[in-house]
């Protein structure tokens, strides 16, 4: 292999210099499209074929292809140019440094460390005649709402795609968890607040039901929690409700994040929690509550994914010594949406710290063991 620490370090840090963080997230963001743009330079030297596909203004994924000679099959290696905000940092996200084997930086490890693993990947799969296309995507809004893989699967024709998030070899993420974004929004009814009679307080019935949330939780999700997903993801994220000290609140939303099971629909959460409004409901007759569903995303189960399984398992033995281990996680990405567009899909990535909070980090030498990985593996896949 002649991929280096040095190729690893060089590529992250400039990708760390530039801002690229998700305006979904943060208004004001820059988005992808400097990222988008410095990769196309980075690629100009190599016989692949570059599209930008500007999805939305600064909103871009970064779509390179190497041309099989014909007759083999089409792997696409995706990972996200985007990150999440500065909150917490210092003033140094931009500025990698690297410490040990530590690259830190915002984004080093989620998910640049893995756009520079693919294309290094690429660069080195470049100097090999080879049946199959190798498809490197850079996408956009991983950290919003995956804007650019919707994208990028319906161009996108290929048999097997690895999605590369931070992780730790040898796992192997054969399947996650999903996800839903709801409100629960319950109407009481305005009244003075001398009117006791009147008023029906929507604040104090969403209390009851944050209550009971919380006990599902922890009698449920905690103490039951999946063997490879892990505990059922639930927070409470925000809650609004009520004009003033001298009204009963007539009106209470509570936003939160709950997690789906494979095997499980977000109408079970949503069933769940209506349950939940019922049994509220059975002190408090008059009230009125609904739920709405304001994201979904299914749980992600790899399927179809054996033959590239097998040279991943391959290549493992070669380079590290021994075959991957199959695992869950109990975070959704972008996995999911390329497996239900009908793209096999297993995700893996290098190990990492802190994603998401100060001092970020991205192991070097195991982002050089990834894109070892991905050579041998795709070498032998795309023939
Ligand atoms: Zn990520």
């Amino acid at each position: 292999m002649t991929v280096t620490s040095d190729d690893v370090v060089a590529l992250v840090s400039d990708l760390v210099r530039i801002e690229s963080v998700t305006p979904w997230l943060v208004p004001g963001g820059a988005g992808e499209a400097e990222v988008a743009r410095y990769l196309a330079d980075w690629l100009s030297d190599l016989p692949v074929d570059v599209v930008v596909d500007e999805i939305a203004p600064g909103r871009t994924n970064l779509v390179a292809t190497l041309r099989g000679t014909g007759g083999g099959p089409t792997l696409c290696l995706n990972a996200h140019a985007d990150t999440v905000g500065f909150e917490g940092w210092p003033d140094d996200a931009l500025q990698p440094r690297v410490d040990g084997d530590r690259l830190y930086g915002l984004g080093a490890a989620d998910d640049k460390g893995c756009c520079a693993a693919a294309l290094l990947a690429m660069r080195e799969l470049a100097g090999t005649p080879l049946r199959g296309d190798l498809v490197v995507a850079c996408v956009a809004d991983e950290e919003g709402v995956s804007i650019g893989t919707e994208r990028l699967v319906q161009q996108l024709r290929a048999d097997a795609a690895v999605v590369l998030e931070p992780d730790a070899l040898p796992r192997l993420v054969v399947e996650h968890q999903g996800f839903g974004w709801i409100d629960v929004v319950v109407h009481g009814r305005a009244a003075h607040g001398s009117a006791p009679d009147d008023g029906i307080d929507a604040i104090v019935a969403m209390a009851d039901i944050v209550t009971r949330l919380h006990r599902q939780d922890v009698e449920v999700f905690a103490a039951h929690p999946d063997p490879l997903n892990g505990r059922t993801v639930f927070h409470t994220g925000t809650v609004r409700g009520g004009t003033d000290y001298a009204t009963y609140p007539s009106l209470c939303t509570l936003g939160i994040e709950i997690g789906t099971q494979t095997g499980e629909r977000l109408d079970d959460r949503v069933a769940e929690i209506e349950a939940m409004i019922d049994d509220v409901r059975r002190d408090v007759p008059e009230l009125a509550a609904e739920v709405v569903v304001r994201l979904e995303r299914e749980p992600f189960v790899a399927r179809g994914h054996e033959p590239l399984l097998a040279c991943l398992d391959r290549a493992a033995e070669r380079t590290l010594g021994g075959r991957l281990t199959p695992s869950g996680l109990n975070a959704w990405t972008d996995a999911a949406l390329m497996q239900n567009a009908g793209i096999p899909t297993l995700l893996l990535g290098p190990l990492g710290g802190n994603f998401h909070a100060p001092d970020e980090w991205l192991s070097i030498s195991e982002t050089v063991s990834v894109v070892d990985l991905l050579v041998v593996a795709a070498r032998e896949y795309l023939g």
